[in-house]
């Protein structure tokens, strides 16, 4: 079975000029070159981890690789932005702003929603959320309006929130982003804090950069 879905598609070593196989000469037939570069559009996952990934789907169950195409495809199908907060959902409303249990007083502010699912995962943050969807980038042409800014003011003037956490990336773009949001928001009355920054957990001083360490020091907290 697996060796017939292999030949199915192009001899193997035959091909050696496809794109995917061009540098080490291992990789060729097309639908593998295919599949190595589809993996290598993902974040963090260079040439080598999507050539074995792409052996990795190879060596599978045929019912097994289609489960993983499809649930791509349902992903893409099925997901939209929550209309509050763009958070990914479902629904018209996210699981997180429909929740009434939730701190209704505090919104988080965050660059994507994947962003979200980290901060949940702290189980720290009470609070609802609102995604961006990126960051102010003036040198790339991103600016306020290419942000979900203005539903971020929506829900504030709508009453209700007295705080608003940033919690951009720390960032060149990131921080410009929370300056905008900061000096936007605190004239509503609202009180606007920046997450702090810090060295990592289980870390050792003498192994983090400069800025890291200034950065810890001004957002320490009293004891
Ligand atoms: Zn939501």
């Amino acid at each position: 079975m697996k060796e017939q879905d292999i030949s199915s598609s192009e001899p193997l070593r035959t091909k050696k000029r496809e794109k995917a196989g061009d540098q080490d000469g291992k990789i060729s037939g097309k639908a593998l070159g295919r599949t190595v570069e589809a993996f290598m559009r993902l974040p963090g996952i260079g040439r080598k981890s999507a050539e074995r990934l792409a052996f990795a789907v190879l060596g599978m169950p045929k019912e097994e690789a289609a489960g993983i195409a499809q649930a791509i495809v349902d992903l893409k199908n099925s997901s939209r932005y929550c209309s509050e907060c763009n958070n990914i959902t479902e629904e018209e409303i996210c699981g997180i702003c429909r929740d009434v249990k939730r701190d209704q007083t505090v919104i988080c502010v965050v660059e994507e929603p994947s962003n979200i699912l980290v901060l949940e995962k702290t189980g720290t943050f009470r609070g609802r959320y609102h995604a961006l969807l990126g960051a102010l980038s003036p040198l790339d042409g991103v600016g306020p309006e290419d942000l979900k800014i203005d539903g971020l003011m929506h829900r504030l003037k709508a009453g209700g929130v007295n705080e608003v956490i940033i919690a951009t990336n720390p960032t060149v773009k990131g921080e410009t982003t929370a300056m905008y949001l900061a000096k936007l928001i605190k004239p509503l009355g609202i009180s606007v804090s920046r997450i702090a920054y810090g060295l990592p957990v289980g870390g050792d001083i003498e192994y983090a950069d400069e800025n890291t360490v200034q950065r810890a020091l001004q957002g320490r907290r009293e004891m």
